[in-house]
């Protein structure tokens, strides 16, 4: 009998015949596991059976899945106008949404534009910074420096500014913007700055500062270039070459906004503002995608004067008023929940239960930052090997490069991330060569 919704079983023979994975061949597809439904901190799987989830859905899920509070707003929200064009037209969702961007993020940044996924975001705002210098008359002032080991997204303005190492720059080069690069800061989270990479950064600066409209670097946490948290002071130093050399600063806060380090936004350490902002990922809370691009006013104001007066970038699903009502209510539990406490919760658990690790055969490094928990091994990962049997540990944990890591819904149990820890643990230890061969591609 026909109905009106479709087949619900997993046809993974189907899938494995048609259907692209993040980074995987068609040809020789790596396993994908199916899974059925989500609730909580668990996600239920084709088998039935029940795994803990680690990942928050690459950093998204913050507030777990399934939340009534989140769901309730998109289903109002799709029976009343789940969509329509943002060119000519505007809605309570979008307004609403943007009246708590601007309220939450730094005094200066006060204009928001809504783009559809964290890669786009990304390129929206270095369009902004170049075509704010053109409307200051600085014509030649139109390319970004950045710093090595980031991740900023997959299309091609976000991939030239990704690590020239460990990105894709290698496979494109050929059509590639070519940016400039400064040494990745060195120094830990909780250690000074070290003056080597100041001095460095700013003979970048120095040198190549006349052709830069904007200097664009994640805050605090490298994430897709290996889970590194750096000194909250080397953002500071990077915010006084800024101004000193005529460069706006852009913050990609796509995999650290909304507390996943801690802070609400991750500049927060570093008590400094950006010039732009880029959000995405836990923006919705994980249930759907939409990003944010924040500036100035000043940046508003350069870009006015630019040749074209207006800015050039407009989606088809701009300001999409499911994504903004899912966002909205997200950013509600955000303010009315303490979600303070729960990072920090999970910081101190980990702490506790992931420091052994260090002294595992393989183990490089074991580090946490809010609800962040990183087991760093010394060569690189074959996950397509470990994957079953985190799965067989009962829970979801996907690492990439040479990281096992964990980055839970704030609403995660104790004896959730027991369970987490402990699989982390009992991989890392009996990791063996086999499965620490093949690079695995970066990802998040
Ligand atoms: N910037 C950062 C810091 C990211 O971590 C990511 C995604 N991992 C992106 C940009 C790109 O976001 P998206 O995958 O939504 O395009």
């Amino acid at each position: 009998m026909n109905s009106i919704f479709s087949a619900t079983e997993i046809d993974l023979a189907f899938d494995k015949q048609h259907i692209w994975h993040p980074y995987t061949s068609m040809t020789d597809p790596v396993s994908v596991t199916g899974v059925k439904s989500a609730q909580g901190c668990e996600l239920t799987l084709a088998d039935g059976s029940i795994v803990i989830d680690g990942t928050s859905s690459w950093w998204a899920s913050i507030h777990g899945y399934g939340h009534p509070h989140i769901i309730n707003a998109m289903q109002h929200q799709l029976s009343t106008l789940s969509h329509v064009m943002f060119g000519g037209l505007t809605h309570a969702p979008a307004i609403n949404l943007c009246k708590r961007l601007v309220e939450i993020t730094s005094p200066s940044l006060t204009k928001v534009f809504l783009a559809d996924s964290g890669s786009i975001a990304v390129e929206v705002a270095m369009k902004m910074a170049m075509q704010y210098w053109q409307g200051k008359g600085h014509m030649q002032k139109q390319r970004m420096m950045t710093v090595k080991r980031g991740y900023h997204g997959d299309t091609f303005a976000a991939m030239s500014v990704c690590d020239p190492d460990n990105g894709m720059h290698t496979m494109f080069n050929e059509a590639l913007s070519e940016q400039i690069f400064a040494p990745a800061p060195t120094s830990a989270f909780n250690e000074p700055v070290n003056q080597q990479d100041i001095a460095a950064l700013e003979a970048v600066f120095a040198e190549h500062h006349q052709d830069i409209a904007a200097f664009i670097i994640e805050p605090v946490m490298q994430a897709a270039g290996g889970m590194h948290f750096y000194s909250p002071q080397y953002l500071q130093h990077v915010r006084r070459l800024c101004d000193k050399y005529q460069v706006l600063l852009i913050l990609d806060e796509i995999a650290t906004g909304f507390g996943r380090i801690g802070k609400l936004f991750a500049y927060e350490y570093a008590n400094i503002e950006a010039d732009i902002l880029c959000l995405g990922k836990a923006l919705t809370g994980g249930y759907i995608s939409l990003a944010a691009t924040v500036c100035s006013d000043d940046v508003a104001q350069g870009i006015s004067h630019s040749p074209a007066s207006v800015f050039m970038h407009g989606p088809t699903f701009m300001g999409n008023p499911l994504a903004c009502a899912a966002a909205e209510a997200s950013l509600s539990l955000l303010q009315t929940q303490d979600w303070q406490s729960n990072v920090a919760a999970i910081a101190n658990q980990m702490q506790q239960q992931l420091a052994e690790a260090i002294d595992y055969p393989h183990v490089k490094d074991v580090r946490i930052l809010g609800a962040v928990g990183v087991i760093e091994m010394d060569k690189p990962i074959n996950i397509s090997q470990l994957q079953q049997d985190f799965i067989d540990q009962g829970v979801w944990v996907r690492p990439f490069g040479n990281v096992i890591y964990i980055t839970p819904p704030y609403v995660i149990s104790s004896e959730q991330l027991t369970q987490l820890t402990q699989a982390m643990k009992t991989i890392a230890k009996h990791i063996n060569s086999q499965q620490t061969q093949a690079q695995t591609p970066s990802n998040g």
